[in-house]
This record gives structure tokens, sequence and C-alpha cells, in this order.
């Protein structure tokens, strides 16, 4: 099951240009992260797959220099680190009024 949702994801961004997609969004970042990794242990530890760094749109996971790093400040709130982490080691929130992703269709 897990697989077939990594499987799906990666065949999507390949049929969609996610990038040509976000150009037109907005970003007021907070100074301080909304997501949380709860125990940078568990990725480094439990974690093969690493599958943040696959199944979020923005990017926002990144494996460097042997830990995630979290660029919360382009996250766009789809949510989906919520169900996605295989470890629920990711504490999500959506960012204080006022901050965060301001969405534009055009
Ligand atoms: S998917 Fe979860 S456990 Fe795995 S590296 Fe990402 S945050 Fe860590
Ligand atoms: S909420 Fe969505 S865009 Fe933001 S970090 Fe999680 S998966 Fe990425």
């Amino acid at each position: 099951m897990k697989e077939n949702f990594t499987t799906k994801i990666r065949e999507l961004k390949t049929e969609i240009n996610i990038d040509d997609k976000l150009y037109l969004n907005r970003w007021k970042p907070d100074h301080q992260s909304h997501l949380e990794i709860i125990d940078p242990k568990v990725c480094e530890a439990k974690c093969s797959g690493k599958d943040c760094t696959i199944f979020c749109p923005a990017r926002v996971y990144e494996w460097r220099d042997g830990r995630i790093a979290v660029g919360y400040e382009g996250c766009l709130e789809c949510g989906a680190c919520r169900i996605g982490c295989p470890h629920q080691n990711i504490r999500w929130r959506y960012p204080r009024g006022g901050y965060g992703v301001q969405f534009r269709l055009a």
C-alpha cells in the first residue's frame, strides 16, 4: 500500500510540472517553523525510504549531511506530511495567523 502511494506520487510528479504551478504563489514566512521533526534519530536509524523527500510537493524536506533539513518557508500547507511519514515523526501545524502561503490561481 505504502509503496503504491509513493509510486503514484512519483508518476504524478512526472506528469505535472509542479514548478510551473508554484511560481504563481506568494509566501510570507514566519521566523519560527510550524513543522517539527519529532525525533531526528528515527529519520536516521529507522527510515530507509526518507519518504518525506518524495511526497512533499514543495520539496520542504531534504536529506542533507545525515539529517532531514526542513525548509518550512516554502510549505504549501497541503497536510500530506501529517499522514505520509511512515513513523509519524513530523509534528504539523498551520503557520501562525498572517503567515504562510497565499495561493494565486492566475
Ligand atoms: S519520512 Fe518521517 S521518519 Fe522518514 S525521514 Fe522523513 S520525517 Fe523522518
Ligand atoms: S504540508 Fe505539504 S507542502 Fe507543507 S511540508 Fe507537509 S507535505 Fe510539504
